[in-house]
């Protein structure tokens, strides 16, 4: 059974995590799904809930730096300094790890993703509950992120002890992941701290991220990724609004099944079953991208294509994540 709490109602669920129970919270980029990460039986009680293929690993949640030296071995002077500009805030930064995290945590890597939350929610449950917090993404594998209340509840319902109504997520998708456990930082996953917010505290980042498989791949189908993807089959159409219209609506005027627009730059797109539009800036199609993504397949959607431009900072990571739910899926206009 699944218990529902409001944000103002914690010290249920933060007892639930000191005891190994799982509870589904808020944080800034997306829901999470935490339990105490220095126990492995409860750890172990994510992976069932997310059908979450145990060799990828997860990110420790922390409410404040005090006890950061308990899972990592060491903390470099310029990581420190990420730290201060960047914690409380969306980047989890990729450390050695010390020997009480348990591999179960870690998909047995020398190395641990610690990230401190700036959800006031996340914060004081983490706070509350006096342990390390677990937590991926609190979707099942494979889906897109949940950032609203009631995708949370679609996919975790009856899977997990307690789900905190939060209401939206402020930044729509998962944290930058900074590996700085090396001489050389480097981006696993960009997010919405970019590379240029790095650059500007160390030099010890050498360059952005690169989609090695998306670096000048036209169309690859058959290509099909299980990771951020809707029950409907995403395309990537990239290029200018005028040319992306041109594109989509060459489709639309033939298409044979139910076919969804995400539109940018409120693009129109009169012949399509169901448009939803991404805003004029990339901040504001990451806020809105796994919602959409759930929301064309509520309206029983069998292709989306998804209109998007090639632009820096945050749209590397909206790049990301949108050509990994295409299946690299990618038409160039
Ligand atoms: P999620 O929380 O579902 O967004 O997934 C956590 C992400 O952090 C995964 O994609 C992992 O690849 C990454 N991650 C976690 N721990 C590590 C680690 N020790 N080394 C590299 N990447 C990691
Ligand atoms: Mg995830």
């Amino acid at each position: 059974m699944t218990k529902i709490v409001k944000e103002n109602d914690l010290d249920e669920a933060a007892q639930c995590l000191k005891n190994g129970g799982t509870v589904v919270f808020p944080t800034e980029t997306v829901y999470g799904l935490g339990a105490d990460a220095l126990n492995e039986k409860a750890v172990e009680k994510i992976y069932a809930a997310k059908g979450r293929p145990s060799d990828n690993p997860l990110i420790v949640h922390i409410a404040d730096t005090d006890s950061l030296s308990k899972i990592v071995r060491e903390i470099s002077p310029d990581a420190r300094k990420l730290m201060d500009a960047f914690w409380p805030g969306p980047l989890t930064m990729i450390f050695k790890k010390s020997s009480a995290v348990p591999g179960v945590v870690t998909a047995n890597l020398d190395t641990v993703a610690v990230r401190c939350p700036s959800n006031k929610t996340a914060h004081s449950l983490i706070k509350k509950s006096g342990v390390f917090v677990a937590a991926p993404s609190a979707n099942l594998s494979g889906s897109p992120s949940p950032t609203v209340f009631k995708h949370v509840c679609d996919d975790m319902m009856g899977r997990v002890d307690f789900i905190i109504d939060g209401g939206e997520c402020d930044v729509g998708i998962e944290s930058t992941v900074l590996d700085v456990s090396g001489d050389e930082f480097r981006i696993l996953r960009p997010g919405y701290v970019t590379y240029s917010d790095i650059l500007k505290i160390t030099d010890k980042i050498k360059s952005d991220y690169v989609d090695i498989k998306g670096v000048d791949t036209p169309k690859c189908p058959g290509m099909k990724y299980t990771h951020y993807s809707p029950r409907a089959e995403v395309f990537v159409v990239m290029g200018n609004s005028e040319n992306c219209k041109m594109y989509i609506d060459e489709i639309l005027a033939k298409k044979q099944k139910r076919t969804g627009v995400l539109s940018y730059k409120n693009t129109k797109y009169e012949n399509a079953d169901y448009v939803i539009d991404a805003g004029f800036d990339m901040t504001h199609y990451a806020y809105v991208l796994y919602e959409a993504l759930r929301e064309f397949d509520e309206h029983n959607i069998d292709i989306i294509y998804a209109q998007f431009e090639d632009e820096d900072g945050v749209g590397v990571a909206v790049k990301n994540r949108i050509f990994k739910s295409a299946g690299y899926k990618i038409v160039k206009v």
